[in-house]
């Protein structure tokens, strides 16, 4: 990263972003505006190419109209040829929780919503047993903005083309807490290969924003043992809210 798109990004307090390292070396933890941060993951190096600078710095200083408008007429990766639509997020925008699954499935391509389909039924009863609703306190968003083709893994030069959006939708949001949902977003946004089980349980933090980790409700509909324990996440997450003030 450059000198200056750092200072845009620490001005911001958005830094780290997208810092993207060498397979096998250390996750990138920075101090930024007195907060220690963990930098973001990958397995390529510099994903982000240096010509890519000019169009992350003008997305980073869009308001909501103008971030949904380039997200709606987003052609900047290999996915908007092959998904119905773009599924920008949905909910509160100046919510205390920000919820981050991985990409929109074939129901929310469909429906142009994140998490319509059953594992957002049971992220909606979850969010319920909390006191919480879409469009409440909360605002969900994804990594990617439209649909890999058969649900397949997000690409790395994917999610460093849609990174972006995601960073300006936390930093218009200011999100008391992110919830990390699945091994995706987790990964991708703490910059680990580190497993859900031995992420859980402790606050993390993501440019800045205090962040938790829980199982993908997609996975908890295979795994109802599971269920218990992202339930624990949820309250874990609450308490941390709470104490934040
Ligand atoms: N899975 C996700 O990660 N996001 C959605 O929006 C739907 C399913």
């Amino acid at each position: 990263m450059s000198r200056r798109r750092a200072e845009i990004l620490a001005e911001m307090g958005l830094a780290p972003v997208w810092r993207l390292r060498r397979e096998g070396s250390p996750p990138a933890v920075q101090s930024v505006a007195g907060a220690e941060v963990q930098g973001v993951p990958a397995h390529e190096e510099a994903v982000v190419p240096a010509s890519s600078e000019a169009r992350e710095r003008r997305i980073l200083s869009m308001d909501w109209q103008a971030l949904k408008g380039k997200v709606a007429d987003c052609t900047d990766c290999r996915l908007r040829a092959t998904c119905k639509q773009t599924v920008f997020g949905v909910g509160d925008e100046r919510a205390a929780w920000m919820l981050v699954g991985e990409a929109p499935g074939a129901d929310e391509d469909r429906l142009g919503e994140p998490f319509v389909g059953q594992a957002g039924k049971l992220l909606d009863n979850m969010l319920a047993a909390l006191g919480l609703a879409r469009g409440g306190d909360v605002y969900i968003a994804n990594v990617l903005k439209c649909r890999p083709p058969g649900n397949r893994n997000p690409q790395p030069d994917e999610v460093a083309q849609c990174a972006p959006y995601l960073l300006r939708q936390i930093s218009l949001t200011q999100p008391k807490l992110i919830v990390a949902m699945g091994r995706f977003a987790a990964q991708t946004l703490l910059g680990t290969d580190a497993s859900i089980a031995s992420l859980r349980g402790r606050v993390h933090r993501y440019a800045g924003v205090p962040l938790v980790v829980t199982y993908h409700p997609a996975y908890l509909l295979r795994s109802l043992p599971d269920k218990a324990k992202a339930w624990a996440d949820l309250r874990f997450a609450a308490r941390t809210i709470a104490a934040a003030g």
